[in-house]
């Protein structure tokens, strides 16, 4: 079947919510991909920051392709090992607390706010300005953009967005949470100052409200921390994870701190498929491979190699670790040449930020050829 083909039957068959690039990839290892043709590309996105180990790490294969051989399913009606264990070990990583397994981000964004709701009934919900949390109603709720809200009015009830500089946070005795990105990732990796998150903690603390911090997208080690928090020294409550969690597989979970462990009761909240054997097992190792002694500074050494080569090209850069963006005019062009021209995987957030999310496994020697193919003239 040629690209041709596939486009032909996405037109025939598949709802037209994604601009798709005109590429097909078969194949994939470490930070590398290859299209039907044979054509190598460099991968500076990771699936959207979800394969956290690169393509087919042969770890994460072997315990994934073991678990499928042995069980796939049982439901959250029984016990398996493997979701469990990662429970446990995300509990001792993470805050301390229970997790609550999902399918996806914004399922862990759901059940962050129905804990919130349940915590202190009636209760309002704070969001930041560019804050992105998902699809599902609940999460577009707490999203306030309006491209993405206006179309789909009205919405879940509850909300309140304050400015991202968090002067004024409306936070009272009615609010039950204050929701925040920590780097807001599809706004253009746009950093929360530390001086807001500490405010929100305090006035969370103020109001008993729960300080909730979505990690989808700078958690998982993305940052050069397990966590994006870590740096600030604001502990969240409640926090949501998933993108790197699975390494590629969908897995997402809400984590809480020991106090807020047990809000949500048996009947409460509920998903057939989530934290079944397969992912979990996935997610183990995801887990095995960033808690290995080191990974997490090699994160950060290579994050400022990347974020100097970028700047020594005379470009804006914003971000973290391996969580880093540039300033770029027209960047959807710069991002379509980069593809098809230089066959760099990259992702324009808007039109004039180029968001960079390679797996955290990147070489030096990679980071430098990517660098390279940045540099290349139109
Ligand atoms: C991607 C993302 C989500 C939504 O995750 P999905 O798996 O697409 O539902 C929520 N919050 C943040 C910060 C994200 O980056």
């Amino acid at each position: 079947m040629t690209l041709a083909d596939l486009q032909e039957m996405e037109r025939e068959a598949v709802m037209p919510t994604y601009l798709r690039n005109p590429v097909e990839f078969v194949r994939g290892k470490g930070t590398r991909l290859w299209d039907a043709e044979g054509t190598e590309y460099l991968d500076f996105l990771a699936g959207v920051s979800v394969v956290a180990l690169g393509h087919c790490h042969p770890a994460l294969v072997s315990a994934v392709c073991e678990q499928a051989e042995r069980l796939m399913h049982v439901s959250n009606l029984y016990y398996s090992e493997p979701g469990m264990r990662l429970a446990a070990r995300l509990s001792e990583l993470g805050l301390g607390g229970k997790a609550f397994f999902t399918n996806s981000g914004a399922e862990a964004v759901e059940c962050a706010l129905k804990l919130a709701r349940k915590h202190k009934p009636q209760g309002d919900v704070v969001v930041l300005e560019k804050g992105f949390h998902g699809r599902t109603f609940g999460a577009l709720s707490a999203t306030p953009q309006e491209a993405k809200q206006a179309p789909f009015a009205p919405l879940v009830p509850g909300f309140r967005a304050a400015a991202r500089d968090g002067a004024e946070l409306p936070v009272d005795d009615q609010t039950a949470a204050v929701l925040i990105e920590p780097i807001q990732g599809e706004s253009g990796i746009l950093p929360v100052a530390d001086e807001v998150l500490q405010a929100a903690r305090e006035a969370c603390d103020r109001h008993g409200a729960l300080l909730i911090f979505d990690e989808i997208q700078c958690g998982m080690g993305r940052t050069g921390d397990l966590w994006a928090w870590q740096a600030a020294g604001v502990r969240p409550d409640v926090m949501t994870v998933a993108k790197g969690l699975g390494g590629g597989l969908a897995i997402g979970a809400c984590l809480t701190g020991a106090v807020h462990a047990d809000v949500l009761q048996p009947g409460d909240h509920g998903s057939t498929f989530a934290g079944g054997p397969v992912v979990a097992a996935a997610a183990n190792v995801v887990l095995d491979v960033v808690t290995e002694p080191g990974f997490m500074d090699e994160v950060a050494r290579k994050g400022e190699r990347l974020a100097a080569g970028l700047r020594d090209l005379g470009l804006e850069v914003r971000g973290r670790g391996l969580m880093l963006a540039f300033a770029a005019e027209d960047a959807p062009e710069v991002a379509r040449r980069l593809l098809l021209e230089e066959h760099l995987l990259v992702n324009a957030t808007g039109p004039d930020t180029i968001r960079l999310l390679p797996p955290l496994t990147v070489s030096d020697d990679e980071i430098d050829q990517a660098l390279a193919r940045i540099a290349s003239p139109d």
